[in-house]
């Protein structure tokens, strides 16, 4: 008899992961509050649920994968979610990235119902998870991570245990203040070299193929000196990522000063109404610092600043005539 997964939360993530699940064999019926997202699912070969007592009906591995700790907070503590109705002995396995006290939080809870729980927050994005190649982040017991293995194999490419609940999301809080820092200084470097008027996707590929190079200058290069915004993973998200960096920074008295440099500017983001922009969107807030705002925006961009349309360069030789 194949695993049968209850899988709650069919977002940018979830959707595709889920498909991924079935794909590999599992038996996977899925919740989400957006009912087109189930229709996602049953289009993948998945059962779509009509709530979560009936996602996670008979299933030998529960899966959340939601926004924020709110969330999986009233998903899987609260009236209804999913500590009422999993059996003992069940695999619940939180995706999300949240905070990592809700992580223990949960872990405790699972433990008093005998539940085995663990959090394994990924990185990778929506193609890594299109693409089943995500990077997983583990907290947990290590017998428990065994029994995880042929879920996070159908999903990801690599997963690591890397401690006790709540480990996961400390090294993912770390993976988004690096991921966060790696856009601020890309979309400076556009500003700089548009500014300059050389040309900036000649530059950006030399960028990218010496030890400037990363996975964001790789996959995001072109849809970025596009102004193609469009998530993704959006600003909302990283921000809520970047106070959950902040906060685990304060736990383990630790000063990270381009932490809250990173934090502050994709607050600038989401303050210039691009919250529901991709994290590249942090390139609007790079061009409005120099009062540019560089090519004119294609689709996703509609919702960056005012100043949209012109010119990088025509704003600041306009600053310069006067
Ligand atoms: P999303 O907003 O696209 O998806 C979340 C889904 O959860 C939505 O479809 C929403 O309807 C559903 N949902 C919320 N509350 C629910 C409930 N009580 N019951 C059922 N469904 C509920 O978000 P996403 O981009 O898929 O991100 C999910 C998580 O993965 C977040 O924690 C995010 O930080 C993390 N993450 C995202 C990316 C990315 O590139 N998008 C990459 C890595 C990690």
């Amino acid at each position: 008899m194949s695993t049968r997964i209850g899988f709650i939360g069919l977002g940018i993530m979830g959707s595709p992961m889920a498909a991924n699940l079935v794909e590999a064999g599992f038996e996977v019926a899925g919740y989400d509050l957006n009912a087109p997202n189930v229709a996602k699912l049953e289009a993948a070969g998945g059962t779509g649920a009509a709530s979560i007592a009936e996602a996670i009906d008979g299933a030998d591995v529960v899966i959340t994968m939601l926004p924020a700790h709110p969330h999986v907070a009233a998903a899987v503590l609260g009236e209804g979610g999913v500590f009422e109705s999993i059996k003992p002995g069940t695999l619940f396995i939180d995706f999300s990235t949240i905070r990592p006290e809700t992580s223990v939080e949960v872990a405790k809870a699972g433990a008093a119902r005998g539940v085995r729980v663990l959090d394994a927050p990924v990185s990778g994005g929506e193609k890594g998870a299109i693409d089943g190649v995500l990077s997983i982040m583990v907290g947990g017991e290590p017998e428990v991570f065994a029994a995880a293995r042929p879920v996070f194999d159908a999903v990801g490419k690599v997963a690591a245990l890397c401690g006790p609940a709540g480990s996961g999301q400390v090294v993912k809080a770390a993976n988004q203040l690096v991921v966060g820092g790696t856009y601020a200084l890309v979309a400076e470097a556009i500003v700089l070299m548009e500014a300059a008027g050389v040309d900036a996707a000649a530059g950006l590929d030399m960028l990218a193929g010496g030890l400037a190079g990363s996975r964001i200058l790789e996959l995001k290069r072109a849809s970025m000196l596009a102004r193609d915004f469009k998530p993704g993973f959006r600003i909302d998200l990283h921000h809520k990522d970047m106070g959950i960096a902040l906060d685990a920074a304060r736990q383990a008295e630790v000063a990270l000063p381009m932490t809250s440099l990173v934090a502050t500017l994709i607050q600038a983001a989401r303050a210039q109404g691009l919250g529901d922009q991709d994290h590249s969107a942090l390139l609007s807030v790079a061009e409005n610092l120099s009062g540019s705002s560089g090519s004119s925006g294609t689709s996703g961009s509609s919702g960056s600043s005012g100043s949209s349309g012109t010119s990088g360069r025509s704003g600041r030789s306009a600053r310069k005539a006067n």
